[in-house]
């Protein structure tokens, strides 16, 4: 048995110091080296007022490339980004790689917005040349957040986590984009935390409503179920409308919490209804990448008494691809207790007609865009026309969103389209107003209440 401090040199205090302070893939420095750094920087500036700049660099879809290709290509790559990465930045510039795919930049140079950007986009431009595995070449392109000293931040960890919110506003924008924290993104930032704190207190005082719009069958008129849509009227902010409210709560983690609360409260207000109209509720994309969400909604279910083949998740096409295999596995279990799913905004996401054979839906939403220029619009007309026809070929059910006019309404039944929702049927009401309606319009209404 050879031993092993016989063949490898016991490291030198020296060569651990640097072995800590370097990434062991790509030779380049760590965290620290980049924390070290950049407080070495802000001590040298403290008596020179010239500002500088930090940027994280992170690759768009490294990981479908690494989960593809094996770990090792993506390595290789990161490899190369590295070498790039030194090779291009300017003079007096220290690169660093963090964990994964990102690495960051130090730019003593760098003093303002637009400098950044200049620097940003050749960055961009050398890490979008192909990569060479060897057998194969690679594309990928990079999304970059900046933030400048010390306007950004003025110690490490408050510069870091403003060059993280740009990056994270470049990623939400798309691929390839670049982004430097300014005092607009500050102010925004102020604003949705103190949005954030106002409605975390108005879900846990039950102040965030539920109102209901009728879905009608287009043949005949008659309601045959609603759709949930969150309302909140906050005291101090005023009317907040939920196309702002549940992204925040999305993108600030706690949209199990809001969504709980309104399923809940919904399906409360459901109960008093005739048994034969559906409810039909929202879930967010970010639920659809957690798999507790089935259960979750099942138990909610269970303690309210609700049934759950009355209830119906609408969700949308964007939501399903983040996180298919997860996403799938929530449908699923949904759809085995007996809940079905309406695919939401149909025809704005990045449809494809594959991805409806892939999952299993009942129904198809279309969204409100195609039909408000039905009318006027021969090539709306004709999307419409060629949507429904394909849902009744796969026998789903479809709903047209967004009906205004009573010329849509015929149009849309002539078309073959079986439901319709929209503020010519029914605005959203609350659940006083949409129970006293059912009392006066539901044929069903007496027989339920006698029953
Ligand atoms: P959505 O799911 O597409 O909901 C339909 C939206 O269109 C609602 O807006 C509704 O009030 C509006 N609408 C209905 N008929 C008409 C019409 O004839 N004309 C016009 N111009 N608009 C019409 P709302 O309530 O502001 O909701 C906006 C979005 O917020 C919803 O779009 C949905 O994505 C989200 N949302 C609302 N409530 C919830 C919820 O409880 N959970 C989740 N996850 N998302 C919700
Ligand atoms: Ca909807
Ligand atoms: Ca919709």
């Amino acid at each position: 048995m050879p031993e092993p401090d016989a063949i490898l040199p016991v490291p030198t205090p020296t060569d651990l110091h640097a072995m800590a302070y370097t990434d062991l893939l790509t030779g380049l420095g760590n965290r620290y080296r980049l924390r070290d750094k950049v407080r070495l920087l802000a001590a040298e500036r403290a008596s020179d007022p010239a500002p500088f700049a930090v940027c994280i660099v992170n690759l768009d879809g490294f990981k479908p490339i690494n989960d593809l290709f094996g770990s090792h290509a993506g390595d290789e790559i990161l490899c190369q980004v590295a070498h790039r990465l030194k090779a291009c930045i300017p003079d007096g510039a220290t690169v660093t790689r963090h964990e994964g795919d990102e690495f960051a930049i130090v730019l003593p140079l760098v003093f303002e917005r637009i400098s950044a950007e200049r620097v940003g986009q050749m960055i961009k431009d050398v890490l979008s040349a192909p990569y060479d595995l060897g057998d194969r070449n690679v594309r990928l392109s990079a999304s970059l957040g900046f933030a400048i000293h010390p306007f950004a931040g003025s110690d490490f960890d408050e510069l870091m986590k403003s060059a993280e919110t740009a990056l994270y506003r470049a990623k939400r924008r798309g691929r390839g984009n670049i982004v430097v924290y300014s005092s607009e993104i500050a102010n925004e930032m102020k604003r949705a935390t103190e949005l954030e704190q106002a409605l975390r207190n108005a879900i846990i005082k039950d102040a965030v409503d539920v109102h209901f719009q009728p879905i009608v069958q287009l043949k005949g008129g008659n309601v045959v179920g609603f759709e949930a849509l969150a309302r909140w009227n906050d005291p101090d902010l005023g009317f907040v409308s939920p196309a702002v409210f549940v992204p925040l709560a999305e993108e600030r983690g706690f949209i199990d919490m809001l969504s709980d609360a309104l399923l809940r409260k919904a399906a409360e207000a459901t109960l008093a209804w005739p048994r034969d109209l559906f409810l039909s509720f929202n879930l967010s994309s970010a639920q659809l990448t957690d798999p507790r969400t089935a259960s979750n909604t099942l138990s909610i279910l269970t303690s309210v008494g609700f049934d759950p083949r009355r209830l119906e998740m609408e969700i949308t096409e964007t939501a399903v691809m983040t996180a298919p295999d997860t996403a799938r596995r929530v449908i699923a279990d949904l759809r085995q207790a007996g809940v079905r799913i309406s695919l939401d905004d149909f025809g704005t996401g990045q449809s494809s007609l594959g991805r409806l054979r892939d999952f299993t839906f009942d129904k198809v939403k279309i969204d409100r865009s195609f039909v408000s220029c039905i009318i006027d619009d021969r090539a709306s007309e004709h999307i419409v026309k060629a949507v429904i026809a394909m849902c009744n070929g796969l026998e789903l059910e479809v709903v047209a969103e967004g009906i205004e006019t009573e010329a849509e309404a015929l149009k849309l039944r002539q078309m073959g389209c079986g439901m319709g929702q929209g503020y010519f049927f029914g605005k959203p009401a609350d659940a006083t107003a949409t129970l006293r309606y059912l009392q006066s319009h539901h044929h069903e209404f007496t027989v339920v209440d006698r029953g």
